[in-house]
């Protein structure tokens, strides 16, 4: 890579600009000394992100060359406070000896830190997956990958249109996305942060199947069953590549690519995702979410694993009684307690193998994996007293590894530092050679006490001291009162306020041995170390099977104990399409309310699949429809349920259009992010599908309003046959139910008293009778001089509504006093009514039937 004009600046100039040039879409942090510098735009644009101060550096090709720079024990929090922006870092440290260079010191990248290919501890969200993912499509067709660097887990999916693909990204939420440079749809992936734009021809296909098969090892991918997924396979191509460029390091962990597919698990678009706030709330936050209620684990690892479990419901009954039957025994079993307290010691194993496979683990790391390891027997004991097949398999996974323990049991010491760097990681005993250079460093105080001794009394200077410190090494300390004591052969060294110090050709020679010996120590444990990872990482895959299983009875036991804690029951999984629900409750309102919550029940199945429900604002229809959703998500997460009972058939998607938001940042209305979920729905539903309908038709007229309404409500229950619940304030609505088969009205009742109001939130069935409206807005503290003149207005719509379906008694014959929407007979009907056919003559019979037909 040439850079023009190079000449004109100072040699490091050069240096530092050739660098840059090499990595011109990342922020270089160019090590100097104790400090990472940063340069021209790099540094304005650090100097704003940080908040650091942006100074000047000599002047290079005649300019003042803008310059910010952060210490470098520092440089974590710096670097967390960038990732977390969606800011990549190239990390460019000294290479070569200062002493020996000519010209500046060779510099090179050591690493690339990016949001999605961190996996130090400091950088990331405990508990929270970090995702880095690729997109690419084509005819409108996707591919996507997403890779978590700290667990190995590769995954590709091929959404096969734009709403699945909008949900894909919603539910990876990937903290990095590398998309094409002429990628159609930009507007999918606005609102992340941390996107790249990458070159074509780097989601080339047949470079992809190369690139996995060198990474696995394998042929080719039949194996992994992606052979097929051709877009799948461009994205993670892609998504491979730039991993390995920016860790600069093997991946020995990631060995296997999984395909994801849409027709295992429930599907949830992203506004139900949202909606649901299943592990982030309408505001953003995490409280009062789903997760919030149900995660009690007891791992950072098992919390993910929850929460992915959360997003992705499966569909295989098998599979999930397989999770319940486990639930249930260490539920029953009161097991979920002890097994919580053995499981608290396993840590983030997961992570810590992902840093051991990249070599970049610590020396807690591997102190922590030791505590894991030491309590895998205890675990495995625990588990003997468990019979669920699914535990039983677990308890194959997770079998003790007795040589790797005490492996490590002899390598590091109890506490070790938290970095190699100093040494002092290693045990004594590990490694006979190191203990004999460590025993001659420190050896020494034995010689120096002598030493001290002898010239005390030499000299008769009964202030001499030896002391030892990091700049000046080991010196003679006198103080100055007994300065004119010192012999003519000590060379002064120092001078402090009070004393001098001095040294001597033996403390020389000795301080000589010393360093020799430390340094020899530590760069023989330095090699050790590394040896350590060769010794540990052909483990690394039974070590992740073991994480993964640890995960997955963290997840269970705590399920157990959530459910046994929160009255959960075991919820019943049919074949038969429906849900039948006795006594449900919404997991988080509940958690949340003061007064006691009522549970409802819900009744769906083949000839009662649409609830219209009806009911004051406030009444609880919201809290109804959205607990009888979560409580058929947490069925197909294998999870027990909060109701007394429950019977759940299969489902293939949950769809919710709920509540009115702005989706401003996109530029689209409430009324149009109504319509464009309605269509989604309308477009995607099956007869297994829940669907939740809450007040459609809010953002626009009455009129238009009503009857959109009124004919998505009809296409849901004629068309689709979906397991329906509409709410809707549209009182018109109460009417379908005896217009079509499959129809129902339940309602949640108030009582009103005086100005006062009070909810029932007790579902009943049939339509609600009265418009709360006005008691609800008086509750809310709407002014009562306000409130009395509503109540005069609505007096006289009433009486005018009245008035004119008097007037008009022809259009209206129904005792329906409000608009109606029953469809009116059509042109053919009218005339068929007027006809008698007694009183025709064949030949006006056959005109007629010509002109009905003509009619048609
Ligand atoms: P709507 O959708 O009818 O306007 P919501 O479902 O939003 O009403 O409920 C309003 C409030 O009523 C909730 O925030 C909750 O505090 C309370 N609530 C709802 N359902 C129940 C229930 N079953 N038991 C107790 N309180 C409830």
């Amino acid at each position: 890579m040439t850079v023009q004009g190079l000449e004109k600046h100072t040699p490091m100039m050069q240096q530092y600009l050739r660098i840059k040039a090499e990595n011109p879409d990342v922020l270089l942090f160019y090590r100097m000394g104790d400090f990472y510098e940063l340069f021209f735009d790099d540094a304005k644009q650090a100097s704003q992100l940080l908040d650091i101060s942006l100074t000047k550096r000599g002047a290079s090709n005649g300019q003042p060359i803008p310059m910010a720079g952060v210490p470098y024990h520092a440089v974590e929090t710096y670097l967390a406070k960038l990732v977390q922006l969606g800011v990549s870092v190239a990390i460019c440290e000294q290479i070569g000896d200062p002493a020996t260079s000519k010209g500046p010191v060779e510099r090179q990248v050591v690493r690339i830190v990016t949001p999605g290919t961190v996996s130090d501890e400091a950088l990331l969200h405990e508990r929270r997956d970090n995702l880095i993912a690729a997109i690419f499509c084509q005819n409108g067709r996707f591919g996507y990958a997403t890779l978590d660097i700290t667990s190995g887990r590769f995954m590709l999916t091929e959404p096969e249109t734009e709403e699945a693909m909008q949900a894909e990204l919603q539910r990876t939420s990937p903290v990095e996305l590398l998309y094409p440079e002429d990628f159609p749809l930009p507007g999918l992936f606005s609102h992340l942060k941390g996107t790249r734009r990458r070159p074509v021809w780097e989601f080339e296909l047949e470079t992809a199947r190369q690139q996995l098969t060198l990474q696995f090892g394998t042929r080719d991918l039949v194996g992994f069953g992606v052979e097929q997924a051709e877009f799948g396979l461009c994205a993670a191509g892609c998504l491979l590549q730039y991993v390995k460029d920016t860790q600069r390091t093997a991946l020995p962990h990631i060995r296997a690519i999984t395909r994801d597919s849409q027709d295992e698990s429930v599907v949830l678009d992203a506004a139900t995702r949202r909606n649901l706030e299943l592990t982030q709330n309408l505001a953003g936050g995490t409280d009062n979410t789903l997760a919030s209620v149900l995660d009690h684990t007891a791992t950072p690892m098992g919390s993910r694993l929850l929460k992915r479990w959360l997003h992705q419901p499966v569909r295989n009954r098998q599979q999930l009684n397989h999770r319940l039957d486990a639930i249930g025994n260490l539920k029953d079993s009161g097991m979920f307690a002890d097994l919580a307290d053995v499981l608290r010691h396993m840590g983030d194993l997961e992570r810590i193998l992902a840093r051991l496979a990249l070599r970049s683990a610590r020396p807690r790391d591997l102190a922590r994996m030791r505590t894991a390891l030491q309590h895998l027997p205890q675990l495995a004991d625990l588990l003997t007293e468990l019979n669920s097949a699914h535990i039983r398999q677990l308890a194959e996974y997770s079998q003790p590894m007795d040589e790797l323990c005490s492996l490590l049991e002899r390598a590091i010491i109890e506490n070790p530092p938290v970095v190699i760097r100093d040494g002092g990681v290693l045990a004594p005993g590990y490694n006979a050679e190191l203990d004999e250079w460590r025993d001659l460093a420190d050896g020494a105080t034995k010689f120096l006490e002598e030493l001290e001794a002898s010239e005390r009394e030499r000299h008769d200077i009964d202030s001499l001291k030896v002391g030892f410190n990091q700049v000046h090494g080991f010196y003679i300390q006198i103080s100055r009162g007994q300065s004119h004591k010192v012999p003519s052969h000590y060379v002064r060294r120092q001078t402090l306020k009070n004393a001098e110090r001095y040294i001597i050709p033996e403390l020389k020679a000795h301080e000589d041995k010393v360093l020799n010996s430390k340094s020899k120590a530590l760069a023989l444990e330095k090699k050790l170390w590394e040896e350590l990872f060769d010794l540990l990482l052909p483990n690394l895959a039974q070590l992740q099977q073991t994480a993964a299983a640890l995960s997955e009875l963290d997840v269970l036991a705590n399920l157990a104990e959530r459910a046994d804690t929160l009255n959960y029951c075991r919820p019943h999984l049919t074949d038969q399409a429906g849900v039948e629900i006795n006594a449900g409750r919404h997991p988080v309102v509940e958690q949340v309310l003061d007064d006691p919550f009522i549970a409802n029940p819900i009744s769906l199945h083949q000839d009662r699949r649409m609830l219209i429900i009806t009911g004051p604002n406030m009444g609880g229809k919201s809290t109804y429809m959205r607990q009888t959703a979560l409580i058929a998500l947490l069925a197909h997460v294998g999870s027990y349920v909060p109701a007394d009972a429950a019977t759940i058939g299969p489902l293939d998607r949950i769809f919710t259009r709920i509540g009115a938001s702005d989706d401003l940042a996109s530029g689209r209305s409430t009324f149009m992010v109504e319509m464009t979920e309605t269509a989604n729905i309308l477009h995607n539903a099956t007869e297994n599908s829940l669907v939740l309908m809450d007040e459609i038709g809010r953002g626009t007229s009455t009129y238009d309003g009503l009857s959109l309404a009124w004919a998505s409500a009809e296409w849901l229950a004629e068309k689709i046959a979906a397991m329906t619940l509409f709410a809707t304030h549209y009182f018109e609505l109460t009417e379908l139910p005896s217009l079509l088969p499959g129809l129902a009205n339940v309602h949640l009742d108030a009582i009103e008293h005086g100005d006062e109001i009070a909810f029932m939130h007790a579902v009943q069935e049939g339509a609600a009778s009265k418009s709360f409206g006005l008691a609800v807005a008086s509750l809310a503290g709407v002014p009562k001089s306000v409130i009395k003149r509503a109540k005069q207005k609505l007096q006289q719509l009433e009486a005018s509504g009245h008035q004119q379906a008097i007037e008009q008694p022809s259009q209206q014959s129904s005792d329906n006093q409000q608009l109606s929407l029953i469809p009116e007979p059509s042109e053919v009907e009218e005339a068929l009514t007027r006809l008698n056919p007694d009183e025709l003559t064949p030949r006006q019979a056959l005109d007629e039937l010509y002109r009905l037909k003509a009619l048609l």
